[in-house]
């Protein structure tokens, strides 16, 4: 999620409070440098990119399917990480699928593609001009037994993708131990809206996260994640008045108490819900300074 090496650190605890009538998910360190079994046929294997935006780490997953196996999100640039993948492959790797162009999942893609021949899936444009893309996926296609979710909110070029039997790759749209970081101009707060609402009713038995562990029966935890939202998004409101006001000074009021680590990210997450609400006209922008649009109660 984040484009900076984080520091190697255990997840903190805002991470783990419950979210209304759900809770996000934690687990030991996986071990690393191995492909872990999830569910039959998927393996991952955990990245060594640990910190406060990617939890112990990005997971790669391999994907067994009826002419070999895919690889979803190569992970970051790390050389260990790349050769962990090619052992797992068992040099089976036939494609790598991309859920979206953060760093820490695409960064090892052109050595992946280079040490096994695979051709490489991804929206276009990607957020990273510089990976190598063979094929543009969009909504609905079908690559790798797998089917195609354009989901934009996270990122622009956010992917999900679906297995039969009910298993969906949400990537970083909707991850098991976190929500995630909706930041501006890539991020849009009101497609990932739009994008979360969407997989309620399709009630997946597992959800693969991009970082994190595997989530079972995920509809009820989406739509805590749905009315954290909303929440958020009231107190926001109630929040913001005629006087002009700073994201920062925003956050102070929004997010109190917020561990200091997660302070950049939470701003994030704040303008992404200040940019919505200036298009449906709730609030308006003055330079960098944020006031309540039409009349203010009370
Ligand atoms: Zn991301």
């Amino acid at each position: 999620m984040s484009d900076t090496p984080p520091p190697s650190v255990t997840p903190p605890p805002e991470h783990t409070r419950p979210l209304g009538g759900a809770k996000f998910l934690t687990e030991p360190e996986p071990e690393r440098g191995v492909a872990l079994p999830v569910i039959p046929g998927v393996w991952r294997v955990v990245a060594n990119n640990p910190g406060p935006m990617t939890y112990h780490g990005t997971n790669t997953y391999l994907i067994e399917g009826e002419d070999g196996m895919a690889v979803l999100d190569p992970g970051p640039d790390d050389p260990a990480h790349v050769a962990a993948v090619l052992t797992a492959g068992g040099g089976g790797i036939r494609r790598i699928l991309l859920s979206h162009g953060h760093r820490d999942h695409v960064g090892a893609t052109a050595a992946l593609r280079a040490a096994t021949g695979a051709e490489v899936f991804g929206f276009q444009p990607s957020l990273q001009p510089e990976i190598p893309i063979d094929h543009a996926l969009s909504e609905g296609d079908e690559v790798a037994s797998l089917t195609v979710l354009h989901t934009p909110g996270h990122a622009a070029d956010h992917l999900c993708f679906a297995r039969a039997g009910g298993a969906l790759f949400s990537a970083d749209h909707v991850m098991s131990w976190s929500t995630s970081v909706v930041s501006p101009p890539n991020g849009d707060m009101a497609h990932y809206l739009v994008h979360l609402r969407r997989l309620v009713p399709r009630d997946d038995r597992w959800l693969l996260p991009g970082h994190g562990p595997l989530l079972g029966r995920p509809a009820a935890f989406i739509r805590a994640l749905i009315a954290h939202r909303v929440q958020r998004e009231k107190a926001i409101l109630a929040a913001l008045g005629p006087e002009p006001v700073s994201v920062s000074n925003l956050a102070a009021t929004i997010y109190r108490g917020i561990s200091p680590r997660l302070q950049a990210a939470a701003e994030r997450n704040l303008l992404g819900h200040l940019v919505k609400l200036e298009a449906e006209r709730q609030a308006r922008r003055e330079g960098e300074l944020w006031r309540r649009a039409g009349p203010v109660a009370g």
